[in-house]
């Protein structure tokens, strides 16, 4: 027999491991969505690969998942025909942590620790493989990956520093290519090896999983049967017995055990939007990307004519980078299949600009090429076709949240991503119309709620051809600055940039509806006021005295003039027309922008 090879744990894994048995220890079920997810992850990636390498199939073509469960014994087992693994990724996956939902867990744990501690909350979470061990103390894994003939066996024990790994010789225990997972269940949780349970299980976990999963249960039929008054009659003479026999025969239910269907394995994007309700679009949403809160929005729609495809959009919630963080392009984000084989997730902005990358979906597009590679996306026509289609959707669901009437969603969407609609302003300018609407400022009239350019242009003096704004980098200072004492004196709103972006993003616009956007600080502000010739009485007056100032600063100044922009403050550092502002050398110096 071959060796018993004896390998040690990561040292995260262990600390990992204490972790999800002592916080997860009320929301044990978890983790047979965790191991289904994981077959059906491995089947999507054999499926994938088998359509440009079918060889890989073999002779078993069948995609499922089969739960086979040992009520007596307390044993439940989990069988996927997916990828498996080879000796070397059984060590890498199964012994080392090396992914991003392990990050998420453990911040999500502190953060609801911070906040009172809700285990529910953390049950949502993506904790994967080694939540096998909240319900069992002996876990084996026998794997078999196309790549390798040979067939191996994990096994690792609860609380243990250290797991084994052998290779199969049995010729009875040969998969024709997958995994199979065998759970040996702690002494109170054999229950979860009673076959009902697990049935219920996975149909309340599993509902979006698109392979079927079959779970063993047992089955009656009921059968007519004959039965003789006299047992030693026998049934030796069937002619005799007939008039009599059919008063004799009774009933009985005849047992055995059999796979049985246990999920819908019709992708909710493929279901009739009127038949799914915001719940289902909300458990597929936390389900397929393993967030905890529900979406601010969702849209579900159909196109069709030139390119044809279906998809599932979803605002976030929350920012997962936190939102001072820069915006990540490679986000795993959207899920591309083509004719439901699941493609990809890892896309860099083939499908949507970099700036609306936080929009969260599912994409199932039948007229892309099975084997379609990363270069093909990026030159197919088809794509950037679908490209338009979804950053158009985009917007109407963002729209949508901003017309909702719940005020407090539109700021929480703002709060999260407003930054990367600013963004949007300097990188789109195909999509300024769709932007602009959706912008949020505080303002002279409003410093406590953010407005919108509409209800700016509402408030619009009849007389007032220009958006005026001013930039800073608090309200507080953009309410003190001198510029604005002579529009807050005509009673004309000013727009109060604060964030280092918003300054370039206004500028990137120009204008909304018709009017521009006009800086205060800048030279020649015109509020349609100007007396010229008092002016020309000025000049002439403190000419001497500009002149005498502009020799003493020399250099630090451009030029030195008569206003007519003050009331009270005698004087003030304007930006040169062409400039650039005060707010933006600031920035320029820091480099934020
Ligand atoms: P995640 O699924 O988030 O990657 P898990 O802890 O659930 O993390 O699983 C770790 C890794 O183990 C997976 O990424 C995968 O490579 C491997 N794995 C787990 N279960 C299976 C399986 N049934 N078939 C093939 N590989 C698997
Ligand atoms: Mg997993």
């Amino acid at each position: 027999t071959p060796p018993v090879e004896k390998y040690e744990y990561q040292a995260e894994v262990s600390r990992l491991m204490d972790l999800i048995v002592n916080s997860l220890y009320s929301n044990k079920e978890v983790f047979l969505r965790e191991l289904i997810s994981n077959a059906s992850d491995a089947l999507d990636k054999l499926r994938f690969l088998s359509v440009t390498d079918p060889g890989l199939l073999k002779e078993a073509t069948d995609f499922h998942i089969r739960i086979h469960t040992d009520k007596d014994n307390g044993i439940i087992s989990i069988t996927d025909t997916g990828i498996g693994m080879t000796r070397q990724e059984l060590v890498d996956c199964l012994g080392t942590i090396a992914q991003s939902g392990t990050a998420k867990f453990l911040k999500a744990l502190k953060d609801s620790k911070d906040a009172g501690g809700d285990n529910n909350l953390i049950g949502q979470f993506g904790v994967g493989f080694y939540s096998a061990f909240l319900v069992a103390d002996r876990v084996v894994v026998s794997t078999k990956s196309p790549k390798s003939d040979k067939q191996y066996v994990w096994e690792g024990e609860a609380n243990a520093s250290s797991y084994t790994i052998r290779e199969e010789t049995d010729p009875e225990k040969q998969l024709p290519r997958g995994t199979c997972l065998t759970l040996y269940l702690k002494r109170d949780d054999k229950g979860f090896a009673h076959p009902e349970r697990i049935q219920k299980l996975v149909k309340n976990y599993s509902q979006f999983v698109s392979f079927p999963i079959y779970t063993w249960q047992e089955k009656g039929f009921t059968k007519e049967v004959e039965v003789d008054e006299d047992p030693t009659e026998g049934n030796k003479d069937e002619q005799d017995g007939k008039t009599e026999k059919k008063k004799k025969t009774k009933t009985v239910v005849e047992k055995y055990w059999d796979w049985e269907l246990t999920n819908e394995t019709q992708p909710i994007w493929l279901r009739n939007p009127k038949e799914v309700s915001t719940e289902d679009y909300n458990e597929f949403y936390k389900k397929t990307f393993n967030e905890y809160l529900d979406p601010l929005a969702s849209s579900h729609f159909t196109t069709e004519g030139e390119v044809e495809f279906r998809s599932i959009l979803y605002v976030p919630a929350v920012s997962p980078m936190g939102k001072e963080d820069l915006i990540n392009p490679k986000t795993k984000n959207i899920r591309l299949y083509v004719k439901r084989v699941f493609i990809s997730d890892d896309f860099d902005g083939e499908l949507f600009p970099r700036y609306l990358s936080f929009v969260k979906g599912v994409v199932d597009s039948n007229d892309l090429p099975l084997n379609v590679s990363r270069e093909i996306l990026q030159e197919s026509r088809i794509v950037r076709i679908m490209r338009k289609r979804l950053v158009r959707k985009a917007f109407d669901m963002i729209l949508g949240i901003s017309m909702s009437e719940k005020r407090e969603d539109y700021e929480k969407f703002w709060d999260n991503f407003g930054k990367h609609l600013k963004l949007g302003c300097i990188e789109d300018r195909e999509n300024h119309k769709r932007i602009a609407p959706l912008l949020r400022f505080f303002s002279s009239q409003s410093e406590e709620d953010m407005i919108s350019l509409d209800e700016y242009v509402e408030n619009m003096k009849p007389e007032q051809k220009d958006i005026y704004y001013i930039a800073s980098d608090s309200v507080t200072s953009a309410k003190n600055t001198p510029f604005l004492e002579k529009l807050l004196e005509k009673d004309l709103e000013v727009l109060y940039l604060v964030d280092p972006i918003d300054e370039v993003a206004i500028q990137n616009l120009k204008s909304y509806k018709e009017k521009n956007f006009v800086d205060i600080s800048k030279e020649d502000l015109d509020l349609g006021d100007k007396n010229e010739e008092r002016e020309k009485e000025m000049k002439q007056e403190f000419g001497q005295t500009c002149d005498w100032i502009k020799k003493r600063l020399g250099d630090k100044v451009a030029n030195v003039q008569i206003s007519s922009r003050l009331s009270s403050s005698p004087c003030v550092l304007v930006a040169g027309k062409f400039g650039w502002s005060a707010n933006m050398e600031r920035l320029m110096k820091a480099q934020t922008v």
